[in-house]
């Protein structure tokens, strides 16, 4: 039975520090670079010589020991802590629910604060437990820009580019939530992997496209992966993408980390319907980007995601064609029932054909680990996250600006 907390019920809320307010408009220190970081000292007041050192400091304290308040942060005189906090905030974003799936899969509702003339946003992060690993699934956009007609995300219109705090943040609830902070209690009864981290793996797989939103993504990726800090390995994180062929091989070299393709269709046609951004980026062009990737090797494949579509693309015809689009690139194809979503087109292949096509693949040298659907009672697996967020018309915009500035609230 799948649960849900009702957290606008006070008593329910996971404890928020004095901090954490989201609506009070300071910069974040969280997400910033180093560089960025060393800046915000100079703003404090701390001197030059001291700054770098700091930086090391409130590092430790903001992405090892997970503090979302200042006020905590012990090796950092009173004085200086003031200050940072005067100007700057490290408070975690609002959780406006979280639901358990019967299967342990966890998915939380986060809201951010308005940038610019807009209204507060909510995104979806789900977590995902196994055995010896646990996976959190990220959101890069609110909606997306892109139309693929399989993927309830993309019937919401983009909203806007998360930043690369609320990108990090949701890697941060995660981790406060489930207990994998020093001194920070794991819920009972919580499926996580029996030792070790709870949070091993990230995929930038939820809602949106994180390569329309190239540079948060990164910045935030380069901080996830921070030996110094959050320290999950490069290996260990996978980024997800429809096929935005000009930054596939920036991703490699400038992030490094793996790379899944959205393929889903091995005809130019069908995968012109399909994934639009095909008609822009046809096949060829995708899996030449894909040969260059840096760093690709037979330890470092290529995922290849296959929704199977029950009578649209599930052949065994097409199980030969992408046998021979994938000639020569080190890759692992995952094949991912269809979830349905409400209003959906589609139906999921049989699962005979499924294996079939799988079957084949595997025959022919690719592993093809068929995806269990995990959460699915929560819609929480792949493609059916969507949030209430919508765009919003420019009258309506000016209109709550007004009313921001009269400050009434945002909603
Ligand atoms: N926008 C990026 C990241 C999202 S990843 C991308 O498209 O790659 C989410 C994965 O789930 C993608 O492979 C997506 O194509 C797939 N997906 C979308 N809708 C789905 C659905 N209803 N059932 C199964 N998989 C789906
Ligand atoms: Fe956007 Fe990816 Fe969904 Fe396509 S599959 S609409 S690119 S989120």
């Amino acid at each position: 039975m799948p649960a849900t907390i009702d957290l606008t019920n006070p008593a329910a809320r996971p404890a928020r520090s004095p901090a954490a307010r989201s609506m009070d408009g300071k910069p974040t220190l969280i997400g910033m670079s180093r560089d960025e970081m060393v800046e915000a000292m100079a703003e404090a007041g701390v001197p030059e010589k001291q700054r770098k050192m700091r930086v090391s400091q409130i590092w430790h304290w903001l992405y090892i020991r997970g503090v979302s308040d200042f006020a905590d942060m012990h090796t950092i005189s009173r004085e200086l802590r003031d200050a940072l906090a005067a100007r700057y905030t490290i408070a975690r974003p609002e959780i406006v629910e979280e639901q358990i799936s019967g299967d342990g899969t966890r998915k939380w509702l986060m809201r951010f604060p308005p940038r610019g003339a807009g209204r507060p946003v909510e995104v979806e992060t789900v977590y995902i437990p196994e055995e010896g690993r646990g996976t959190l699934c990220i959101s890069s956009q609110v909606g997306c820009t892109l139309t693929c007609t399989f993927c309830h995300t993309g019937t919401q219109m983009l909203v806007r580019n998360l930043t690369s705090e609320e990108i990090l943040s949701q890697l941060m609830v995660a981790r406060d939530r489930l207990g994998d902070f020093p001194h920070k209690d794991t819920p009972q009864g919580a499926i996580v992997p029996a030792e070790g981290r709870k949070i091993t793996n990230i995929v930038m797989m939820g809602m949106g496209e994180p390569l329309y939103n190239f540079e948060n993504v990164k910045k935030a990726l380069l901080i996830a992966a921070d030996g110094d800090g959050l320290a999950l390995s490069k290996r260990r994180i996978t980024l997800s993408t429809s096929g935005v062929v000009p930054e596939i091989v920036r991703t490699g070299e400038e992030i490094g980390v793996m790379l899944a393709i959205s393929l889903h269709a091995v005809r130019d046609e069908l995968r012109n319907e399909l994934v639009p951004i095909n008609r822009k980026y046809p096949l060829k062009e995708l899996l030449d980007a894909c040969r260059s990737y840096p760093g690709l090797s037979n330890a470092r494949r290529i995922t290849f995601e296959y929704v199977m579509l029950k009578g649209v693309n599930d052949s065994l015809s097409d199980a030969k064609e992408l046998v021979r689009l994938l000639k020569g690139i080190p890759a692992k194809i995952n094949l991912i029932p269809f979830n349905p979503w409400p209003g959906s087109p589609y139906e999921c292949s049989d699962w005979e054909t499924i294996e079939t096509f799988a079957d084949f693949v595997n025959a022919n040298g690719y592993a093809s680990p068929i995806r269990t659907p995990r959460g699915r009672d929560i819609l929480a697996a792949c493609g059916q996250l969507k949030s209430e967020s919508e765009r919003m018309r420019k009258s309506d915009r000016l209109a709550l600006e007004g009313l921001m500035i009269a400050g009434h609230g945002a909603d």
